[in-house]
């Protein structure tokens, strides 16, 4: 694949031509979130921070954090940097950890948003020759307006499917013939299911490209979407609060994604202490919004955890990456005592030749912690026998408590009997918390 950019001239800048400029934008960002901010003033002034001390990014660490408590906080008009008669744009979080939050855009934040989800897609080799169906759910939640947005910029022939109807995202997919498709991975997994239910092989599915996100994957799943719709498949990551898709994209290289560092700085934290942590090691991902101007937020924590690396990387971008985010530090769960992450069940599932259609569910009963996985047999394994079945569940077992250090109880059910998800996908059930 040519290497495809939408804005070279920053996209492949040199590292001193794009740290030059998050200095000069931080200045300016700093000084206007104090003057325009109570909020964040406050903090500021309660760390003894003033404006005139943030002299370039070498200083952002003397900066307060923000977190999802201030915004909740805050709710809805407390961090707004603009009078509400500039902004066009409200959009809101998904709630998937809780209250949900707004954030405002001016039609400048809008601009630059869409801007970072053109690269996205052109990133994955998108041109005006190109039919982009998003499948992203439209409305409040960022992830159909952002895709909408840079798919135009990008001039693709655009389908603003939104989520959900899958009968009609297949007509329309193989009737106008998309060749890029963006959604949860959970969802084009879906997709392609359905697909092949339909007598479609990867070879008669028009797609080449997928641009995946909003929720975490793996790269088994990675692998299983590429091969059930013969595309593909590339991470995309963003949240609200920050702007939406396209804080970072992966380029053709699928190995992390470029974080787009003209309109945000990246820090990763030791989220116990706040300290910032060297470059390589996994820590929360805190970002600054150097160009928003209806809702800039300054050291926001994701509660994402990832690693940051810059390297040279073969699509000529000078983006600093990031790596796919492990999970939330909020996804973890804590089973007697031992952290275990959704994903790395997932990993070991799709090792194992399932497909990512499961639940987890932990419950404490006792004072001990239940945990059990259910995960739907393909249709050939349905007709095993109950022996057969057994033996299976015990080796599943076995390869979770290699994986993780504890191990699940198994429970294979029929095929179709897990709830697809036409969104982010919903996997965990804690029942420890509704107690
Ligand atoms: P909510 O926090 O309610 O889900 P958003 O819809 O704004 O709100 O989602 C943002 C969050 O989604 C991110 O903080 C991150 O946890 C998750 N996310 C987004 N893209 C990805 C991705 N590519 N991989 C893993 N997680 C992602
Ligand atoms: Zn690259």
């Amino acid at each position: 694949m040519k290497e495809n950019y939408y804005q070279p001239e920053i996209e492949c800048a040199s590292v001193e031509t794009l740290k030059a400029l998050q200095d000069e934008r931080l200045v300016k960002q700093v000084k206007h979130v104090y003057e325009n901010v109570p909020y964040y003033r406050d903090l500021m002034d309660k760390k003894g921070v003033k404006p005139e001390d943030i002299k370039s990014t070498a200083d952002l660490h003397k900066l307060p954090f923000i977190t999802k408590a201030d915004l909740r906080d805050a709710y809805p008009y407390g961090l707004l940097a603009k009078p509400l008669d500039e902004c066009v744009r409200i959009q809101s979080t998904s709630g998937t950890t809780g209250r949900r939050v707004v954030a405002f855009y001016t039609q400048h934040d809008v601009d630059l948003w869409e801007d970072c989800c053109a690269r996205a897609i052109m990133a994955v080799g998108g041109t005006k020759e190109d039919v982009c169906q998003v499948s992203y759910g439209y409305g409040l939640f960022t992830g159909g307006p952002g895709l909408n947005g840079g798919s135009h910029k990008v001039g693709c022939l655009t389908l603003p499917m939104s989520s959900g109807n899958t009968e009609r995202q297949l007509q329309f997919m193989t009737d106008l013939g998309a060749t890029i498709l963006c959604c949860t991975p959970s969802y084009a997994a879906y997709l392609g299911e359905s697909l092949h239910e339909k007598g479609y092989t990867p070879e008669t599915i028009p797609l080449k490209a997928g641009i995946f996100g909003a929720e975490p994957w793996t790269e088994e799943m990675r692998r299983d979407i590429e091969k059930s719709l013969g595309i593909k498949a590339y991470d995309i990551y963003g949240l609200t609060e920050i702007s939406g898709p396209g804080v970072s994209f992966e380029c053709s290289e699928q190995s992390g994604m470029h974080i787009n560092e003209d309109h945000f700085i990246a820090e990763i934290i030791n989220p116990e202490t706040g300290e910032v942590l060297p470059e390589g090691e996994v820590g929360e991902l805190v970002f600054t919004s150097l160009t928003k101007e209806a809702f800039p937020l300054l050291r926001y924590r994701t509660r994402d955890l990832c690693v940051l690396k810059r390297e040279k990387c073969s699509c000529g971008r000078t983006l600093i990456k990031m790596s796919k985010p492990l999970g939330r530090s909020d996804d973890m769960m804590i089973i007697r005592g031992v952290n275990v992450f959704p994903s790395q069940i997932e990993a070991v599932l799709l090792n194992e030749g399932y497909t990512p259609n499961y639940r987890i569910e932990v419950d404490r009963v006792n004072n001990t912690d239940t945990f059990d996985v259910y995960v739907e047999l393909s249709p050939e394994m349905f007709s095993d026998t109950v022996r057969e079945i057994t033996d299976r569940e015990n080796k599943l077992a076995a390869a979770m408590r290699t994986m993780l250090g504890i191990g699940p109880k198994m429970h294979l059910v029929a095929p179709k009997t897990i709830a697809r998800s036409e969104g982010k996908a919903v996997r965990v059930v804690d029942k420890r918390k509704l107690h």
